[in-house]
Parts: C-alpha cells; sequence; structure tokens
C-alpha cells in the first residue's frame, strides 16, 4: 500500500475519492490525520494553476504525492465569470446566496438563449521524484489532461492533471434545496436546476464526477507509480 494526501477537509470529497481508490493499492490519507494544517493561497488565473498549487504545497508538506481539486462556474454572457473566483463572486464575505443573487442581476435581461453556463473542475496529482530532469513550467500553463515533470523549488514533481465539465444554463431564479452554491440557479439539460437533482445522481455525473471518473481510469490503469 501506497500513501496518497487529498488536499482538503472535505468529508464528502474525501468520501468520493475514498471509493475511486478501492482496490488500487493506495491508500487515502487526510490532513486531519497526519496533523497538517495549510491554507494554500488559490491565487490562480485558471482552475488547473490552483489545482496544481495546492497539490505540490501538500506534496510537499507531507512528503506523499498529493492529490487537489478546483471548480467553479464559467458563464458565457460574462466572458467566463465567476470561474476561479466563484467562491468568492460577491466579495470576501460572500455567502451563496449572495453570490447567486449577484450572478442573476448580472444576468438580468439577457435572454435564455444567451445564459449558457459550466460547472468545471480540474484534479492535479503531484508526485515527488527523484534525480530526473523537469522543467519550470507556469502552473497556470499546464495542460489539462497533462502528465508532466515540473521543476518547483528545486524539487522535481510528476504532475497529472484530469478534468470534468458540466454544461447547462443559469435560470431566472433559484429552483430546489439540495445541493450548494450555484446549484439553485444551475439549470441542467433535463430542465431541472442542480439543487433539484438526486445527490447521488449529481455526484456521477457532475464535473467533479467526471475528473474523478478520469482519475480513476488512470489510477486503476497503465503504470500509476506507486
Ligand atoms: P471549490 O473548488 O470546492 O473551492 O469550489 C469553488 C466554488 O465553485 C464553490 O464555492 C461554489 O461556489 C462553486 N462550485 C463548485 N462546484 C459546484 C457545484 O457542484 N455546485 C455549485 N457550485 C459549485
Amino acid at each position: 500500500m501506497a500513501d496518497l494526501i487529498v488536499a482538503t477537509g472535505n468529508a464528502k470529497k474525501i468520501e468520493e475519492i475514498r471509493r475511486v481508490l478501492e482496490g488500487t493499492g493506495w491508500r487515502l490519507r487526510t490532513p486531519a490525520e497526519l496533523g497538517i494544517e495549510m491554507d494554500v493561497e488559490e491565487d490562480g488565473e485558471t482552475f488547473v494553476g490552483n489545482a496544481v498549487r495546492k497539490a505540490l504545497a501538500w506534496s510537499k508538506a507531507s512528503g506523499l504525492p498529493a492529490l487537489a481539486d478546483d471548480s467553479g462556474l464559467e458563464v458565457d454572457a460574462l466572458a467566463g465569470a465567476p470561474g476561479v473566483h466563484s467562491s468568492r463572486y460577491a466579495g470576501e464575505d460572500a455567502t451563496d446566496a449572495r453570490n447567486n443573487e449577484k450572478l442573476l442581476e448580472a444576468l438580468s435581461g439577457v435572454d435564455e438563449a444567451d445564459r449558457s453556463a459550466r460547472f468545471r473542475c480540474v484534479l492535479a496529482f503531484a508526485q515527488r521524484l527523484r534525480g530526473e530532469p523537469g522543467e519550470a513550467l507556469e502552473l497556470d500553463r499546464i495542460p489539462v489532461p497533462g502528465d508532466v515533470r515540473v521543476l518547483h523549488r528545486e524539487k522535481v514533481y510528476r504532475v497529472r492533471t484530469f478534468a470534468g465539465s458540466f454544461e447547462g444554463r443559469i435560470g431566472a431564479a433559484g429552483r430546489g434545496d439540495g445541493g450548494f452554491g450555484y446549484d439553485p440557479i444551475f439549470v441542467a439539460g433535463d430542465g431541472r436546476s442542480l439543487a433539484e437533482w438526486d445527490p447521488e445522481e449529481k455526484a456521477q455525473h457532475s464535473h467533479r464526477g467526471r475528473a474523478l471518473h478520469a482519475f480513476e481510469e488512470a489510477v486503476r490503469g497503465e503504470a500509476f507509480v506507486r
């Protein structure tokens, strides 16, 4: 068994990832179990930049391979906003309700046909390598999906990235009381808001579910170094 740290304290994400790793030879460790506390600045310009920053920081701090994610909502009529700023769209003290309100306001007067949007999720897996050359790649420019060698603080890491997206549109008003974040105002192809979806169904088909599935295929397939 090889240990792998997941860069989140979110119990739901931890459970999902644990399920994906079952029978793969990887044992999931959490920051809480290892007694590591750390807040990594998510100041990248892209989802991949933020996910890779987190994975590298957690790998360095724990000495283990690390898996991290970043996600958010892109609205076409707003040139991809709120994007990497999704959680703080309405400001530093933003709540889900205020973010949703601000987004509905920003789209007031925009026709249904022009309210297309998608959730995106990028997963990054970083693993320290010894004695092999790497490149000082800009983290925001790492390809997705990708498998590259990166020089980070004079150490070489193998960084693998996986992506998932989920298409829909922003509704005229919030609906449903499940989910979190922008779920109430995000309308899927079936006409229901994501807050009206069954959680299991959402976990399978969502941007995060799809990115996790891509990771699962990789970790169960080829020689995923242990
Ligand atoms: P994080 O990647 O978990 O930090 O999520 C970033 C932000 O994107 C969240 O705070 C939400 O605002 C938004 N977001 C990400 N995934 C979802 C989702 O599945 N539903 C609703 N909002 C989401």
